[in-house]
């Protein structure tokens, strides 16, 4: 735990939130701020900054139990369709230095590019074209990392 952590400080029950489920590894709640209705957060309780860092047995906790906590969400909203966003360092977007999950109800008719309050995550998307050249040597260098 990072006690300068607020979300190892809701994991430790020393600040209160809307709990959605729990278990050994995992912690899901509601989110303060919500971009749409049951806009939840699903943590590890292992505290970690990025995903990458994140051990195995935790990540593979969460992978276990997002398909649950979507159907969950989206039958209690009624709202069908939904976006799963991890930010990862300040750039990406991250504010909150504990790796979460989003899990971020989109309502129907709400704009896919953004709307106002409640419609849920608004995505810009930027498209390039792939240059071959490039990525054969991305190919390369990432599956030699992976080993
Ligand atoms: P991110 O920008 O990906 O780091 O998102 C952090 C999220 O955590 C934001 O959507 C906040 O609204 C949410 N958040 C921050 N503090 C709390 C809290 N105490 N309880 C629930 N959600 C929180
Ligand atoms: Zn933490």
């Amino acid at each position: 735990m990072d006690p300068n952590c607020i979300f190892c400080k809701i994991v430790a029950g020393q600040i209160p939130c809307h709990k959605l489920y729990e278990d050994d590894r995992v912690l899901a709640f509601l989110d303060v701020g919500p971009l749409s209705m049951g806009h939840a957060l699903v943590i590890p309780k292992h505290h970690a900054v990025q995903l990458d860092g994140l051990p195995k047995e935790d990540a593979a906790a969460i992978g276990a139990v997002l398909p649950t906590l979507a159907k969950a969400v989206s039958q209690a909203t009624g709202i069908s369709h939904y976006n799963v966003l991890q930010n990862n360092g300040e750039p990406a977007g991250q504010v909150v230095m504990h790796v979460h999950f989003h899990l971020i109800p989109k309502p129907d008719d709400a704009p896919r590019t953004g709307g106002g309050h409640g419609t849920g995550l608004g995505i810009g998307w930027p498209t390039g074209k792939l240059d071959q050249a490039q990525a054969q040597s991305l190919v390369e260098k990432i599956t030699k990392t992976l080993g």
